[in-house]
């Protein structure tokens, strides 16, 4: 998927008080910053300059468009003249892309000895922007608003951290994903509302019974089977035990195998991500491991236990972090380090951590598992290298989703893992693993994450704009009396805001 693909639409508002020179001036400074944003390295998509507007009509028909318009994935507005806002009003009705409001001014700094009325009258957007603004918090309607500079990084930063967020919506709309087996027995958190998730998030939840995967796991040959080995040795270490001649050679070819199958299966329905679950592996010899790491690593979302609402966070996540550093995984926050010098976590699954969170230096292990009743599985066994992540979880409330993220900051073990069996990641939440881990439960966040060292909890919040759902972030500010109350507070709003609109 290549991001440059994908359009936000820079759209200006004006009016026809100033005359034809000043509308013509407007326009040219537009079409340089959507250049320039275009340009920048920060944003990861195309900005596309649109004729500035003037008049309800043409804005109503700019909403139409870009509301129908396959490849544009949000606006982003400003007024650099004013534009008076009800003039906007039908046309945000029924706006169904995301916007940025991007609050800048085409001169950066006030030229004081030749500052004239004309020049006030150009550079306006102080108050023409605030009347656009208006419209936004009356129509109740969720915006990303940036302010600054439009040539300074951190700006063109901002915007393209919304733009990433609208990446990962636009993906979501219409997307597909598969369960194979359902939600593991009794357990709460990894269920919720897939009726109401395709209202709200655009993507279709549905369930497939195991043999048809069995199906085509069985079709898949011994060559391509050989084929994919190849590429494995090539790619990863594989431990001496899964060599060719040795104890598990055959228990890695397995992996390759439910792979293929796999991949041939979300392939051909179009899937955008999966859950497995180790209480359904009817016809299956191993529980898929190897399998889901590879292809998480190609992108696909993937939850275990049925949680089909993280396969769907983690598959966003990816979208959101393409071309960045770093990498996203399902996660499971599973053991702590209760030190009281330095309490950390430890982030592993079962197997299922996928390799682009990791320090490259991958290794396949098979180790027999207890949980699943089934062969020794394939592996991927990795550390994670240390700094900034997040982890993002993604609940149903009953009446909202309500998504938490926690900062959290990686750390190298001082201590090595000889007989740990699993990718892992240590790190130490923000503020503190008290107050972190506190906040976490008294939010309801699940044991299930989304994990990215890619993107930050700006991109998450900007996301839960778009999608419209409650965001609460644990980081560095967290207070818990203070977070308590946020809870409260949020109850309370989500209640009323559904008359609100
Ligand atoms: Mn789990």
């Amino acid at each position: 998927m290549n991001l440059k693909n994908l359009e936000v639409w820079f759209v200006t508002g004006s009016q026809h008080l100033y005359g034809e020179e000043t509308l013509k001036q407007v326009a040219v400074h537009s079409q340089e910053i959507a250049e320039t944003l275009n340009a920048s390295s920060k944003i990861p998509v195309s900005v596309v300059f649109k004729p500035v507007l003037t008049t309800p009509d043409a804005i109503t028909s700019l909403c139409v468009e870009a509301n129908t318009a396959a490849n544009c994935i949000g606006i982003i507005t400003w007024m650099h003249t004013f534009s008076p806002s009800k003039m906007w009003i039908n046309g945000l009705k029924i706006l169904n892309k995301p916007v940025a409001h991007l609050h800048t001014q085409y001169n950066r700094d006030i030229p004081w000895s030749e500052m004239d009325m004309d020049f006030m009258n150009l550079n306006q957007s102080a108050h023409g922007d605030r009347e656009h603004g208006f419209i936004f918090t009356r129509l109740r309607k969720n915006r990303k608003v940036v302010v600054g500079y439009w040539k300074d990084e951190q700006v063109q930063e901002r915007l393209g951290i919304w733009s990433r967020a609208c990446a990962g919506w636009y993906d979501w709309q219409s997307a597909k994903f598969a369960r194979f087996g359902d939600n593991m027995r009794e357990v709460a958190v990894t269920e919720g509302d897939k009726v109401e998730a395709q209202l709200r998030f655009g993507f279709s939840v549905n369930y497939f019974p195991m043999g048809d995967l069995v199906a085509k796991i069985d079709a898949v040959t011994e060559v391509e089977v050989d084929k994919l080995y190849a590429e494995y040795n090539e790619k990863y270490l594989i431990d001496a035990a899964g060599k060719p001649g040795a104890e598990y050679y055959e228990n890695v070819r397995t992996q390759a195998r439910i792979e293929l199958g796999m991949r041939a299966f979300l392939e051909e329905g179009g899937f955008k991500g999966f859950t497995t679950t180790f209480e359904d592996l009817y016809g299956l010899k191993q529980l898929p491991g190897l399998a889901v790491q590879r292809l998480m690593e190609d992108g696909y979302g993937f939850g275990a236990e049925g949680d089909w609402k993280h396969a769907a966070l983690v598959r966003a996540m990816k979208v959101m972090s393409i071309g960045l550093p770093g990498g996203t995984s399902f996660m499971e926050d599973y053991t702590y380090h209760l030190d009281p010098s330095g309490m950390k976590a430890l982030g592993a699954h079962m197997l299922e951590v996928c390799p682009t969170i990791g320090d490259g230096k991958t290794k396949i292990e098979v180790h027999p598992l207890g949980i699943g009743g089934k062969d020794a599985p394939a592996r991927m066994v990795f550390n994670v290298p240390a700094g900034p992540a997040i982890a993002a979880s993604i609940i149903d409330m009953g009446n909202r989703f309500r998504m938490i993220v926690n900062d959290v900051d990686v750390e190298v073990p001082e201590h090595d893992l000889p007989k740990l069996p699993v990718a892992r990641a240590l790190w130490t939440p923000q503020p503190n693993l008290q107050v972190g881990a506190g906040a976490w439960i008294l939010a309801g966040g699940a044991h299930h994450t989304s994990f990215s060292k890619a993107i930050t909890a700006e991109c998450i919040e900007d996301f839960c704009e778009i999608a419209d759902i409650e965001f609460v972030n644990i980081n560095k500010d967290t207070c818990l009396t203070e977070f308590k109350k946020e809870l409260r507070w949020n109850e309370m709003f989500y209640l009323l805001n559904k008359a609100l609109k």
